[in-house]
C-alpha cells in the first residue's frame, strides 16, 4: 500500500466513525417497521468491516511489532487494544492469513451471500486442513456451497466433516485431548446443598445428555417444573438408580448405598423426634428418612432411647426377590396417574409406612418412581387406593411451613 492509500484508508475511517456515531444516535428512533431492512443492510456493512479488519490484522500478524509493548503475540497485542476476547481476535488474524486461498468465499461475503461468521468457519477449516495435509489443496468450493445453504452452526457441523476427511488423526487427537479437560466440582454449602460446576467434551456430554433426556421429559399429572428443574430431577434419579440397581463397583464388600442414622422415633414420624443423619449432608426431615428407609438400600442404624445402637441395617432394599416380582408384575410402571416409569427405575412404597406397622404384603404396596415417591413423602401428597384398584393423588394442603434460611444463603453473613 502506498503512502497515498495508507492516508486515504484513515481519510476513510474516519468517515466510518462519523457515520457509525451518526447511526447510533438515530438508531432509538427508528421506525420498527423499516427495522428489518435496516438490521439485514447493517450487518452487511458490519461483516465487509470485519473483513477489511481482518485483512489488516493478517498483514500486520507478519511482524514483531507486537513485542515492543511486551505483548506475547499479535492476537494477545489485538486482544488488549482493540478491546476484543482472544477468540474473536484469532478468527479475525486467521481470516486475514488465509484470504489468499479463499477468493470465492471473499467474494461471496462481498456479495452478502454469506456472513463473516461463515467466512470465519471456512478459514478455520482451511488453516487445519493445510496444517494437517500441506500437500493437499483445500477444496473452498465445496465449503462454501455449504455455507451459502446453511445456518453457522449447521456449517460448523460441516466442517467437522470435511476436517476429519482430510486428517482423522488431528481430528481424533483435538478430541482425546479435549477429554482431559472434563471436571465436575462439587460443592458442599453451609446448607448441605450441593453447588455443580464443570465442562465436558462434545461426546461425554452428548453421553450424559443421552442419559438425562428420557428421564427429563414432562411425566406424569401435576408436573408443572421447569427444564432445568426435569434436569436437576434426572440426574438425582440416575444417581438413586445406580445406588438401588446395586450396580456400582464394591467398596470394602458392600455396595455404595445411602447411610442414614434415625431413631425409631424419627422414623415413626413422632412428634419431638430428633432430624436424621445422612452421610455427606447436614440432618435430613423425617420425611426424607422415611423415604429412604420405605425401600432403598441404606445402612440403617436405629438408636434406642438411651443411644444404644439396637439394629444395624441394610444393604438391601426392604422388598426384595419373589414379593417384589409380584408387585412388579401387578402394578407394570410406577403407579402415579400419567407416569410410565418401569418397574426397574419405581421403589415399593408403603401405604401406611412399616415402622408404623404397615405391612409388607402388596395391598399396602405401590410401585412409585423417585420422583413420586419424593412427592409421597417430603411433598406429603396424600396417596388412596380407590375401590378399582386405582390410585388417587391428594395434593398437600396450604399453610405449609416456611423454610429456614442457612448462614450462607442470599449473602447472609
Ligand atoms: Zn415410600
Ligand atoms: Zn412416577
Amino acid at each position: 500500500m502506498s503512502e497515498e492509500e495508507g492516508t486515504e484508508y484513515f481519510r476513510q475511517l474516519d468517515v466510518a466513525e462519523a457515520t457509525a456515531k451518526r447511526l447510533l444516535a438515530l438508531a432509538p428512533s427508528l421506525p420498527q417497521e423499516r427495522c428489518r431492512e435496516a438490521m439485514t443492510r447493517q450487518r452487511h456493512i458490519t461483516d465487509l468491516q470485519e473483513l477489511s479488519f481482518s485483512i489488516v490484522a493478517g498483514n500486520w500478524s507478519k511482524t514483531d511489532e507486537y513485542q515492543e509493548e511486551g505483548s506475547v503475540s499479535p492476537i494477545d497485542w489485538i486482544r488488549h487494544n482493540c478491546l476484543m476476547g482472544a477468540g474473536h481476535a484469532a478468527d479475525r488474524v486467521n481470516v486475514g492469513e488465509q484470504l489468499a486461498s479463499l477468493p470465492k468465499s471473499a467474494q461471496a461475503l462481498a456479495d452478502g451471500e454469506i456472513g463473516f461468521a461463515h467466512l470465519s468457519l471456512i478459514a478455520r477449516t482451511a488453516n487445519a486442513v493445510a496444517t494437517s495435509k500441506p500437500d493437499e489443496p483445500f477444496d473452498e468450493s465445496l465449503v462454501l456451497e455449504a455455507a451459502r445453504e446453511s445456518s453457522v452452526g449447521r456449517l460448523w457441523h460441516f466442517c467437522q466433516h470435511v476436517r476429519h476427511a482430510a486428517d482423522p488423526e488431528g481430528v481424533a487427537a483435538e478430541q482425546a485431548d479435549a477429554a482431559r479437560f472434563r471436571r465436575l466440582n462439587l460443592n458442599t454449602y453451609e446448607d448441605g446443598s450441593l453447588g455443580l460446576d464443570g465442562w465436558l467434551d462434545a461426546a461425554a456430554g452428548a453421553t450424559v445428555r443421552s442419559a438425562l433426556e428420557p428421564l427429563a421429559r414432562l411425566g406424569g399429572s401435576e408436573d408443572d417444573r421447569t427444564r432445568e428443574q426435569r434436569q436437576a430431577d434426572a440426574l438425582i434419579e440416575l444417581a438413586s438408580h445406580g445406588l438401588d440397581a446395586g450396580v456400582l463397583p464394591r467398596r470394602g464388600g458392600q455396595r455404595p448405598h445411602v447411610q442414614i442414622t434415625t431413631s425409631l422415633e424419627t422414623l415413626r414420624g413422632l412428634c419431638g423426634s430428633p432430624a436424621g443423619e445422612m452421610e455427606f449432608t447436614l440432618p435430613i426431615s423425617a420425611e426424607t428418612v422415611q423415604r429412604l428407609a420405605c425401600d432403598s438400600a441404606v445402612t440403617r442404624v436405629v438408636l434406642g432411647s438411651e443411644s444404644v445402637v439396637i439394629d444395624v441395617g441394610r444393604a438391601k432394599r426392604v422388598v426384595s426377590g419373589s414379593r417384589r416380582r409380584a408387585l412388579d408384575v401387578r402394578d407394570k410402571q410406577c403407579q402415579w396417574p400419567g407416569c410410565d416409569r418401569p418397574p426397574s427405575w419405581t421403589a415399593a412404597h408403603h401405604l401406611l409406612h412399616w415402622a408404623k406397622g404397615g405391612d409388607t404384603n402388596l395391598d399396602n404396596m405401590v410401585l412409585l418412581c423417585h420422583r413420586h415417591h419424593t412427592m409421597a413423602h417430603e411433598g406429603r401428597w396424600q396417596l388412596v387406593r380407590t375401590g378399582d384398584g386405582r390410585l388417587l393423588t391428594v395434593p398437600p394442603g396450604p399453610g405449609m411451613f416456611g423454610r429456614a434460611r442457612s448462614p450462607d444463603e442470599f449473602g447472609a453473613a
